[in-house]
């Protein structure tokens, strides 16, 4: 490999380290919680308790139906029981009757409301439980996904250091540091390639003695328009 050849190589594996640092830093921001999965979750969360809510309302009112039909039977017990006689007594009763039986038909008439309430809450829980359920199987093949892409990035990288370090032995010290120079003037890209007589990374086309003055190899030229150092491919 000559001087040129050399160089470009470099080029090649820095650029390559550099979009796999690049993506390793995405893969890394994918791994871990997601706030689409929390947010799947604090739903399932709201409307379990919201389910639970309308459980207890409709509890709370089967008990007092209950009761107040316990009370009814023992108000009419003594009006029909034919102990009491006392027609006042009687007709405080029966007031007392028809009052207890307009409540529990209240009563009743809220149980039905809350009924169908915690049937609908029941379907909402459903519907957010499958929802969750689908986001982590997503979520947790997106995991095992970025892990291996991870893994490969690292093992990628890690072969790329070790070339990379392989070829600076066989630079030259004046063309390594003229080569980081350019680098970091020109975006990263040192090192264009020069193909039918265009230099590649800016795109103009150099005049035919350039071109043969790169074509001829071991002193560096460089395009014209850019100053990159050129490199054509044998
Ligand atoms: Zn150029």
């Amino acid at each position: 490999m000559n001087r040129t050849h050399l160089l470009y190589r470099l080029q090649t594996i820095d650029l390559e380290i550099g979009d796999g640092r690049r993506r390793l830093e995405e893969v890394e921001a994918g791994l871990g919680e997601s706030e689409e999965l929390h947010r799947a979750q604090r739903a399932l969360q709201r409307a379990e308790n919201e389910l639970n809510r309308w459980r207890a309302t409709l509890r709370d009112l089967e008990l007092e139906t209950r009761s107040l039909t316990a009370k009814i039977a023992s108000v009419e017990e003594r009006l029909y029981g034919g102990r009491v006689t006392n027609p006042k007594e009687l007709a405080n009763l029966q007031n007392e009757v028809s009052y207890l039986k307009r409540r529990k038909s209240e009563l009743e008439d809220r149980q039905i409301e809350a009924m169908v309430e915690v049937e609908e809450h029941e379907a909402e829980v459903d519907s957010k439980r499958a929802s969750l359920a689908q986001i982590e199987a997503e979520w947790s093949q997106t995991q095992e996904r970025l892990t291996a892409e991870r893994g490969e990035l690292e093992r990628r990288l890690a072969h790329l250091k070790e070339e990379r370090a392989k070829l600076e032995g066989m630079i030259g010290a004046e063309d390594l540091a003229l080569y980081g120079e350019l680098c970091s003037r020109k975006g990263g890209r040192a090192v264009a390639l020069l193909k039918g007589g265009a230099c590649q990374a800016c795109g103009v086309t150099l005049p035919t003695s350039q071109v043969q003055q790169a074509r001829s190899g071991n002193a560096l030229s460089f395009c014209s328009s850019c100053q990159r150092i050129l490199y054509v491919e044998r």
